[in-house]
């Protein structure tokens, strides 16, 4: 069927005709690869996209819900229909749900937080049976009350200039602004501050009015709505807290609660602005320095005053089923390559941006997949598509997933691809280096969905297209950082696609007025998706390179130096300096082999170290404190969270003043780069072979 499918791809463009080269493809085989991305570019509807999200976002459906099972079933449903081998894949894990909420304030007058997001005539969905409620998922059980603190962001540089002022968090109860770090690390920092229990409330100034108008009129928070979301402890192991490391599947080992590091220690609740500012108006003491302050109408304090809050917390701590959805077209040629494309599908509550924007657009990709599939084409490579569950509670389904088939997964995966809100506006690129000048190909060759250009000429108006280090905001951390595999992490988003982030409005009827009001993004998405992953797919060469991760290194390496002039990085700049050679080397030999590439009896050995690439980039013992994390370049970082912390053995160790240990980890990274460019040396060996 192969064979028929080419004759006529070939047949159909006229051999002369002049195409820019596509990295991983012989001359002779560009024309017919062309035909093929467009032949899948043309098969994404945004009819169907609006179709499938209509469905998925009809009812709330968090992980460990009804909801979260019907979207999982439907999801198959669809994978099986179009001819794909697709099966849930199941696991469990701690997903506590509230059985009791309370801020209220004692002294010196009594308010009660209402802590509920309040049915709105224009979005049917807000009055949904079965939403969760407004909480942070991982906060623990408890009753505390205390003086109130408002403690600007809740990093560690706003408890700083609190001791400045004379003012600890010891023994009270702070109240944060969600903004500039994750909210994980602002419960964990008040913990660790020695306060009793942590709210984190939506500001008007980052999350509402003052961004622009309010939903229904505009994108962003109404003044009830509030974030809910996790407050695991990420930037140590993400995944169910009761299984670190291996798989939570039926049966397998559990360790105590009491054991779990990634759980908070204190009560922690979020709360919107309405509920907030009654709060706010009566704190007391010192005026908020002037970078602290909202946008409530209330002079802002930092406290104490004579408030006396009390948070009350409570949950059902069981552990309950979690749903993967994965669908599989085996390869022809080379099935034991993989290219695995997934986004999750459980959301906070009804989730129509966040999840079910990029897994309609991951739908219409794997439908396009399947449509050159029924014309007779077969990949060469494996591909899956996967549909995660209980990302939002800590990155779970992803997590066991790639624990459970890591081997496989580290020894297989050319690439792994994810999304997580698709939007509109402008596209987002995170990922590794050793992707950027793929992903810099496929953007110059798919149109921006709302005008005529080029998503490269479109991104590089402004700057110059850069993959942005990856932390830990979605499914991709388990592979990259967990098991060494490369990664691109892609989205169209714009400002106001936050405007209902986690709350009862993210709904069906907020995103056909607000974001995606005709799909083009969806399907712009599909294209862009369906053309990388066919390249992937389909390239005789696999398209990873070595120049862009030189370059980010030294640029790492420089950022490095400034923050610590005097940590002494000559070990690593040295072996960053040998990997500008080898890069020069590798692209080179790369030119050089691709023309002979094919039915070359070294292709499969070239094509297995170059997916082993990104791998040398970890080491089995992970990082400081933090086994589960094997990646030596990029980190959650321990205090920022979502923003990933770079060269982070080191970076941790010199920002916290532990100097000794800054020094031995830049030797382990100086190994690991030397390591890392002996393979480099093996890979070009290998091309110079062809
Ligand atoms: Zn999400």
């Amino acid at each position: 069927m192969r064979a028929l499918w080419l004759a006529l791809a070939a047949a159909a463009l006229p051999a002369q005709q002049k195409l820019p080269p596509v990295r991983g493809f012989p001359p002779e085989l560009l024309a017919q690869q062309r035909q093929l991305e467009d032949k899948a570019r043309a098969i994404p509807d945004g009819g169907r996209a609006r179709a499938y999200m209509k469905k998925m976002a009809a009812v709330p459906h968090h992980a460990g819900s009804p909801g979260s099972k019907a979207v999982a079933e439907y999801a198959l449903g669809l994978f099986k229909q179009w001819g794909f081998d697709a099966r849930i894949e199941e696991f469990e894990a701690l997903l506590p749900f509230p059985t009791a909420r309370v801020v209220e304030m004692t002294a010196p007058v009594q308010f009660r937080a209402k802590l509920s997001e309040p049915v709105m005539a224009e979005d049917p969905d807000s009055g949904d049976a079965g939403q969760l409620p407004l909480y942070n998922a991982y906060s623990a059980s408890g009753d505390v009350s205390g003086p109130l603190l408002y403690v600007n962001y809740g990093i560690p540089a706003d408890y700083a200039r609190l001791e400045q002022m004379g003012i600890a968090a010891k023994g009270k109860i702070v109240i944060a602004r969600y903004g500039k770090s994750w909210r994980g690390t602002k419960a964990k920092t008040a913990y660790e501050q020695g306060a009793l229990a942590c709210i984190i409330y939506s500001d008007p100034r980052d999350d509402g009015f003052w961004q622009g108008d309010v939903f229904p009129e505009g994108p962003f928070r109404p003044s009830a709505s509030a974030q809910r979301g996790s407050v695991m402890d990420m930037p140590l192991y993400v995944g169910d807290p009761l299984s670190p490391g291996w798989a939570s599947v039926k049966g397998s080992r559990r360790i105590d609660r009491a054991e779990a590091a990634t759980l908070m220690k204190i009560p922690v609740l979020p709360l919107s602005y309405a509920d907030a500012q009654p709060l706010l108006e009566r704190l007391g003491g010192p005026v908020a320095p002037e970078d602290w302050r909202g946008a409530l109408p209330v002079t802002y304090h930092v406290g104490p005053g004579d408030a006396v809050v009390r948070v009350k917390t409570d949950f059902d701590w069981t552990s309950k089923p979690v749903y993967n959805v994965v669908a599989t077209l085996t390869g022809s040629t080379q099935p034991e390559e993989w290219v695995i494309y997934g986004n999750h599908h459980d959301a906070w509550v009804n989730g129509a941006a966040d999840p079910v924007s990029g897994a309609v657009a991951l739908l219409e990709t794997a439908r396009a997949a399947a449509e050159l599939h029924r014309t007779g084409w077969r990949p060469r490579r494996t591909l899956k598509f996967a549909l995660w569950d209980a990302e939002e509670f800590g990155l779970i389904g992803s997590t066991e997933w790639a624990e459970q088939h890591a081997v496989e997964l580290a020894s297989k995966t050319v690439a792994y691809l994810n999304s997580d809100m698709n939007t509109h506006g402008g596209l987002s690129t995170g990922g590794s280096p050793l992707l950027e000048e793929f992903l810099r190909q496929v953007m110059r060759d798919v149109r921006d969905p709302s005008t005529a250009e080029t998503l490269l000429a479109v991104r590089e108006k402004d700057r110059k297209l850069r993959v942005s280090p990856p932390g830990a905001g979605s499914d991709y951390v388990a592979f990259l950082h967990h098991l060494g595999i490369p990664v691109l992490n892609l989205g169209f988003n714009a400002p106001g696609s936050q405007g209902t982030y986690h709350s009862i409005y993210d709904s069906y009827a907020w995103f056909t007025k607000h974001m995606d009001r005709d799909f083009r993004y969806s399907r712009g998405f599909a294209q862009l998706m369906a053309t990388a992953v066919l390249r992937l797919s389909e390239a005789v060469i696999l398209p990873h390179d070595l120049s862009s991760l030189h370059r980010s290194l030294a640029a790492y390496a420089e950022e490095l130096k400034k923050a610590h002039p005097k940590l002494n990085l000559s070990p690593v700049t040295a072996r960053i300096d040998d990997l500008k050679d080898r890069s020069r080397q590798f692209a080179e030999a790369y030119e050089q082999a691709l023309p002979k590439a094919a039915g070359s009896p070294q292709l499969r050995a070239l094509n297995q170290k170059l997916t082993a690439t990104e791998r040398m980039l970890t080491r089995a013992a992970g990082l400081p404190g933090r086994p589960w994390y094997k990646h030596q370049i990029y980190a959650p970082g321990m205090y920022t969270g979502y923003s990933a912390h770079t060269f982070p053995g080191m970076r941790e160790a010199a920002d916290q003043g532990r100097m000794t240990e800054a020094r031995e980890q830049i030797q382990v990274l100086a190994d690991t780069l030397r390591s890392f460019n002996e393979h480099a040396d093996q890979v070009i060996t290998l091309l110079n072979q062809i």
